[in-house]
């Protein structure tokens, strides 16, 4: 007899409360300025959404000096260093930062310990836009630390003058690998005040190991440059899906993937809007798999307010 097939969709998944707020943010600076509107980088780390606000007369970036004096440009989620701040105010440049409230409170922490002359061990992917903002808060005191194999080459003045802080999207299991590393080699190393792999990081590796450990397949909808998604992946076959794929939608499906496959597990990473993952049940459905069953992990409520300086001007328009 032919086994069952099955699909499960994990919850939470898809966007946070940060990517929620960045892309409304954008999509209000087109309704008060009116197109275009620039934004620094991706506003998020997601190709979809990115090409949508395009379509709607966001300009994005690389950096400010391909923004025309005295236009407007959006900073993103990931947020930036006090130096491109600097920049934009030198080249008269209006700003709306959406960054994170969760990455903004890395770079509190960061400014606090460097103010106490403590070094930092930044634990992070060289090159990540959030690694360079909070980097850039305090440059002569912060290392970055990328791999738990990384900790036996850290070199600090005083050992006993040590903090660990992290980027928000990581492993939460190899993070905690790394830290342990670390304290063995720094018995007095500092703590974040809380957690900074944030709440959406957490639930979303937390609800694709609930969805993995009953999987064939985990298939992971997000960007390639997306750090939480790709985490997503490496989350699902350690605990212990038999294979795992990260798709940017439903085309980048491999149908080879489904071959000899009963379970398909799905979910998403915090930058990726539902209709994708629904484009990938579509696909399932397409190929034989029955209609999904979403396995909830736990309820999500944070929203964020939008930036100030935009909330000032949508009230001025009223
Ligand atoms: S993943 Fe976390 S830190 Fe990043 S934007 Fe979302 S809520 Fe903020």
């Amino acid at each position: 007899m032919p086994e069952t097939k099955s699909v499960v969709v994990a919850a939470p998944r898809g966007y946070c409360a940060g990517v929620d707020r960045a892309v409304i943010t954008v999509e209000r600076a087109l309704d008060v300025y009116g197109p275009p509107v620039y934004v620094r980088k991706q506003i998020v780390h997601n190709r979809h959404v990115v090409e949508d606000l395009e379509a709607r007369g966001a300009i994005f970036v690389e950096e400010l000096d391909e923004v025309p004096t005295g236009s407007t440009v959006v900073f993103s989620a990931h947020g930036v260093s006090p130096a491109v701040h600097a920049e934009a105010e030198a080249r008269g440049l209006k700003t709306i930062d959406a960054t994170c409230p969760l990455v903004t409170k890395v770079h509190h922490e960061a400014k606090r310990f460097a103010g106490q002359g403590v070094q930092i061990l930044l634990i992070g992917h060289a090159g990540h836009e959030e690694v360079e903002g909070t980097t850039g808060e305090a440059p002569e005191h912060i290392q970055l630390v990328q791999h738990p194999s990384d900790v036996d080459g850290v070199d600090v003045a005083d050992p006993d003058k040590v903090a660990w802080l992290t980027q928000t999207t990581l492993s939460v299991d190899e993070t905690a690998e790394t830290v342990t590393r670390l304290r063995e080699r720094f018995p007095n190393l500092i703590d974040p005040p809380s957690d900074d792999i944030c709440y959406a990081t957490q639930n979303r590796q937390q609800a694709v190991k609930q969805i993995a450990r009953h999987s064939d397949l985990v298939i992971v909808v997000g960007s390639q440059n997306s750090s939480n998604s790709v985490r997503l992946v490496e989350v699902a076959l350690e605990a212990g899906a038999k294979a795992s794929y990260r798709v940017d939608n439903a085309s980048e499906i491999d149908p080879s993937w489904l071959v000899g496959v009963n379970s398909v597990g799905v979910t998403s990473g915090a930058s990726v809007p539902d209709d994708l993952v629904q484009g990938v049940l579509d696909y399932l459905q397409s190929q034989g798999f029955p209609a999904a069953v979403e396995e909830r992990l736990t309820e999500e409520s944070l929203t964020f307010a939008l930036p100030p300086e935009l909330r000032k001007d949508l009230r001025a328009r009223r």
